[in-house]
């Protein structure tokens, strides 16, 4: 029988482990989860927001594949915490490929995505003075979903389906595909998949692995009260700006950070950015919190130089899934299938 160990415990080695167990026995699965790291992980302080259009090309299929299964499984809908707010991308032209994109993603979500002018966009009420020749592509079936809630489901699942769960550390990895946790017995498996998002790094420095170009980076949003009507899910390339509706009356708001190579774990926040983030959001969207008081929430991220969550071989049996560079809340529903399907054809 074939054994496969997934070390990590967030939202891609949680949903790779349920994957796999899909395509070969449950009993044949070992997740380690890394806690308590799992607390303070990517997955926990995601915000989530989940659409098909992305401006890359393959990200795009991707994303398109893994909202067009939620859309089909009530199921994972609700393990996702799924929320329908409809989304808005905004560019500031109309690239080259961009029409594409659009139809790729009607054939997977048909109804579902329009593409208008910065200006029309405008008239709508949400944003304002959207540089001349911005465009937009509208998506109705589009939201936000928990990363967090999802694993949490996953694991559940997982331990029902006959894999092994093991909270706990794994120390390192041989490139003879074997895992050897902070406490247990070292054992060896036909495949390890290192998932442990930027945690990934280091635990491949420890044990003598390449670790593939795979740098860390934070990434900082606000929770804030919200202050009229809330925003559909949106992500504002001329501004940086991001958002969306949170709950409990309030609204997420984030710009990219130039935080590279930072440490794992809880980190500070940065109240440069947090006032950016309030002044950018004040000229695109309106949005003054009284007092401007907001909630600043960070966490670590992995990033791959070619982007996005996929399987990467390091050594013979030993890969890496992860590299989520932002954004595989929204991708991870065909990363995984498309990795755990890959992984057992090699293995077979
Ligand atoms: C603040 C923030 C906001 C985001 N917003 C969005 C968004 O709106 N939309 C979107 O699509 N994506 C978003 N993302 C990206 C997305 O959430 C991440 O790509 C995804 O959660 C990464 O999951 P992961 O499992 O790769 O990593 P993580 O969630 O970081 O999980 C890594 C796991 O590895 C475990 N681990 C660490 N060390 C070890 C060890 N030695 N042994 C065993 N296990 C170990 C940890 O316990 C942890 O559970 C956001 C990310 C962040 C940080």
């Amino acid at each position: 029988m074939i054994r496969i160990a997934v070390v990590g415990g967030g939202i891609a080695g949680a949903m790779l482990a349920w994957r796999l167990c899909e395509v070969v026995r449950g009993s044949a699965v070992h997740l380690y989860t890394g806690e308590p790291h799992r607390r303070a992980d990517a997955s926990a302080a995601s915000g989530g927001l989940t659409r098909a259009f992305e401006p890359d090309a393959a990200l795009c299929l991707e994303a398109a594949d893994s909202l067009a299964e939620l859309h089909s499984n009530r199921e994972l809908r609700e393990w996702a915490s799924y929320r329908e707010t409809g989304s808005v991308y905004l560019l500031p032209g109309l690239g080259p490929g961009t029409e594409g994109l659009v139809e790729l993603v009607r054939s997977r979500l048909p109804g579902s995505i329009s593409l208008i002018s910065g200006a029309e966009l405008s008239t709508r009420g949400t944003f304002r003075e959207l540089p001349e020749g911005s465009v937009a592509v509208v998506e109705k079936r589009a939201g936000y979903l928990s990363p967090n809630a999802f694993r949490d489901r996953l694991l559940v699942e997982l331990a029902r389906s006959g894999a092994f769960v093991t909270d706990g550390q794994v120390d390192g990895i041989t490139a003879e595909a074997e895992v050897r946790p902070a406490e247990g017995s070292p054992a060896r498996f036909d495949a390890v998949v290192v998932a442990a998002g930027a945690w990934t790094q280091g635990l491949l420095a420890r044990t003598g692995l390449t670790d593939a170009g795979l740098r860390t980076k934070v990434i900082q949003y606000v929770l804030g009260p919200s202050a009229g009507k809330n925003p559909d899910a949106f992500v504002d390339e001329t501004s940086g700006l991001y958002g969306r509706s949170y709950a409990e009356g309030r609204v997420l708001l984030g710009l990219p950070t130039d935080r590279w190579d930072i440490t794992p774990g809880p980190t500070p926040t940065d109240p440069v950015l947090t006032n950016r983030i309030l002044d950018v959001a004040e000229a695109r969207i309106g949005y003054r919190p009284p007092g401007r008081k907001v909630k600043a929430v960070t966490a670590v991220e992995c990033y791959h130089p070619t982007g996005g969550l996929s399987l990467r071989p390091l050594a013979k049996g030993v890969y890496t899934f992860t590299g989520g560079s932002g954004g595989a809340g929204k991708t991870v529903l065909a990363a995984s299938r498309t990795a755990a399907r890959s992984l057992v054809r090699s293995l077979r």
